[in-house]
């Protein structure tokens, strides 16, 4: 019998869970004496493998499970007659993995004598406490999103349906009285939801396991979120820890590998890790604008074409991720049509901005001097690496906890100004020019907002220090944990 412990890592299987679960493997690895296991579908744990050096002592399991369909009827439709979205997907992909999660623990027990000590599962994965109490195991719920964004979705989805929500502006039971949250900064599925819906019911599926587990880790750092980890802590009646920005303390400057697919350079993004430093070793410190609507997540063709005149109104140079528009294959070749005729010719050769395909070395872009800010969608992983480097956030949530990240950046931290929000949000060139303006340029706002971001940026590198016997506090939470 192995003397050892185990713990099991199980996220969903988006890219913006499976990033931080692997982070979490390593220290989880690092600062327990227990073997570390991931466990997901074939796919992902192709993913795992690619960005775990090969001797690394954390291993990696996959589940059957029949991709062709994620879990639902082939040809299925929802009851608009249209094909499901992929978070749809993903649900009923999640709800096929049940079996084989009970399988595989079973097959363990047999295994190595005794279950493993601890599962520590995504909060998408709220069912895995069944099988694991079953079992004796522990049962930890790590969620990927911040303190006060968890806080945020636990109190909508718990409180439906908001259909009926007339007001503007309403109070979200669990956070104090004088709370208030706009009605734009529901994702559209969730102002729609009335309790019968898809994401209705994977939330009213998934939530109440979260709710009697063991422990709650967040993939954030205490200082940072101050209120909304007391708001968080409110609302479930079990440890919550959090363990930090989940990338280790020698990736905090200048890391290189940030996601799954950032080694796509060359063809598929016609703009190399090296193409972008060198480009942003040409201009002044803090004055590049980096834009990047995160893994999914694009905006309309409209949209777009207004941030273009905007961007080359205002003048500031920047570095655009660009994916085709709302409406088209995300995947497609990127059209210059959905831009205005010229533009990426004319900010070349000023250069005043390049557009980089698909996927871009974001880590890479942050940890450089000259950037200056980041006009973000706010996914809590761009939020963290923003704030890791210091560098101010102009927001634009487009969905899910989006809008309660670019909140909380606003109003609790003064480090992010919000553009606009929402995929239908209309945008002007004048508010491009006024909001770039009061950001990148010398203006007492973007000094207070650097300034507030750099302080952040000290708390993030503070709380991940484990160096001569000193430990930070998401050291100690993960020690604790
Ligand atoms: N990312 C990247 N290059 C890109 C787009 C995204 O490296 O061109 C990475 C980014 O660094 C982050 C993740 O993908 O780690 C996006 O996660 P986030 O939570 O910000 O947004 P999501 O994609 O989940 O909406």
């Amino acid at each position: 019998m192995e003397a050892r412990d185990h713990i099991i890592l199980f996220p969903f299987m988006a890219q913006g869970h499976l990033i931080p679960f692997v982070s979490l493997a390593k220290l989880l690895q690092r600062r327990t004496n227990c073997l570390v296991t991931l466990l997901s579908t074939p796919l992902n744990v192709q993913k795992f493998r690619s960005v775990l050096p090969p001797d690394a002592p954390i291993q990696v399991h996959s589940l059957p499970f029949d991709a062709s369909d994620h879990g639902l009827p082939l040809g299925a439709e929802n009851t608009d007659g249209l094909p499901f979205p992929l978070w749809v997907r993903l649900f009923h992909a999640s709800r096929a993995l049940r079996p084989a999660f009970e399988q595989f623990l079973s097959d363990f027990r047999r295994r190595h004598g005794r279950p493993p000590l601890c599962v520590v599962a995504d909060f998408f994965l709220g069912w895995t406490l069944f099988a694991a109490r079953a079992m004796g195991v522990y049962h930890a719920v790590f969620t990927t999103c911040g303190a006060y964004g968890t806080a945020a979705f636990i109190s909508l989805w718990g409180n439906l349906p908001h259909t009926k929500t007339e007001e503007e502006q309403f109070h979200l039971p669990g956070f104090p009285e004088s709370f208030r949250l706009e009605r734009s900064q529901m994702s559209l599925y969730m102002r729609a939801a009335d309790g019968n819906d898809e994401w209705s019911r994977f939330f009213r599926e998934i939530s109440p396991p979260c709710f009697e587990s063991d422990a709650l880790l967040c993939n954030s750092v205490a200082e940072m979120e101050p209120f909304g980890l007391e708001v968080l802590r409110g609302m479930m009646k079990m440890p919550v820890w959090c363990i930090g920005l989940t990338l280790p303390p020698s990736s905090l400057h200048r890391h290189p590998s940030s996601s799954f697919s950032d080694n796509r350079t060359g063809k598929e993004t016609g703009i190399s890790i090296t193409d972008c430093v060198e480009w942003l070793n040409t201009h002044p410190p803090s004055s590049v604008l980096y834009i990047s609507f995160g893994s999914q997540n694009t905006i309309s063709e409209t949209q777009m074409l207004k941030l273009a005149e905007g961007l080359e109104s205002a003048g500031h140079p920047f570095i655009w991720v660009v994916r085709p528009p709302i409406g088209h294959d995300v995947n497609a070749d990127f059209r210059e049509e959905w831009l205005p005729e010229g533009f990426e010719e004319r900010m070349r050769e000023r250069k005043q901005g390049i557009l980089v395909r698909k996927w871009a070395p974001q880590l890479e872009i942050l940890a450089h001097e000259s950037t200056g800010a980041f006009l973000s969608h706010c996914g809590w992983n761009s939020v963290l690496e923003s704030m890791s480097q210091g560098v101010p956030i102009i927001a634009w949530p487009l969905a899910s906890d989006q809008f309660y990240n670019s909140k909380m950046m606003e109003e609790e931290l003064g480090v992010s100004l919000e553009l606009t929000r929402g995929l239908v949000a209309e945008i002007t060139v004048q508010t491009v020019v006024n909001v770039t303006q009061q950001v990148l340029g010398k203006t007492e706002k973007s000094a207070d907002m650097k300034k507030k971001a750099l302080v952040v940026s000290d708390m993030i590198r503070a709380s991940m220090v484990e160096e001569n016997g000193k430990t930070g506090s998401a050291i100690n939470a993960v020690d604790e944990f």
